[in-house]
């Protein structure tokens, strides 16, 4: 399988690691959009949010504390932070193994283009 995040997982490709643990993995995104942007990507392959399974659920709760727990770490929690995931090509998916989106460190606006 051709992952780009399947190969920065095995450590094929080079990435910023900032977490760890043995469900996940937290990496700094290439092209950040904001002082701190961190992809949270579950290191069981799964390609979008349609794939995903009731079996899944923990393993998705897992992203969103890892993702809390560096944006704690990093002090945004007080001020905030978006988590994003984005599903096909409405919302702008590129990569298709899922991953959770931690933005923060400026000012964000809503509803996002
Ligand atoms: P998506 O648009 O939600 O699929 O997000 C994909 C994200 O992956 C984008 O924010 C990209 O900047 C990021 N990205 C693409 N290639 C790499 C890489 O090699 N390392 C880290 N981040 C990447």
């Amino acid at each position: 399988m051709d992952c780009l995040f399947c190969k920065i997982r095995d450590g094929q490709i080079p990435a910023k690691v900032v977490y760890r643990d043995e469900v996940c993995l937290g990496f700094q995104d290439i092209n950040p959009q904001a002082p701190t942007h961190v992809l949270f990507i579950p290191l069981q392959h799964i390609a979008t949010v349609n794939d995903l399974t009731a079996n899944d659920r923990q393993t998705v709760g897992h992203l969103y504390t890892a993702a809390a727990q560096v944006a704690r770490e990093r002090g945004h929690a007080e001020r905030g932070y978006r988590l994003v995931m984005n599903c096909n090509g409405d919302a702008g998916q590129t990569v298709f193994h899922i991953h959770l989106h931690l933005v923060a460190g400026r000012p964000m606006t809503w509803p996002p283009g």
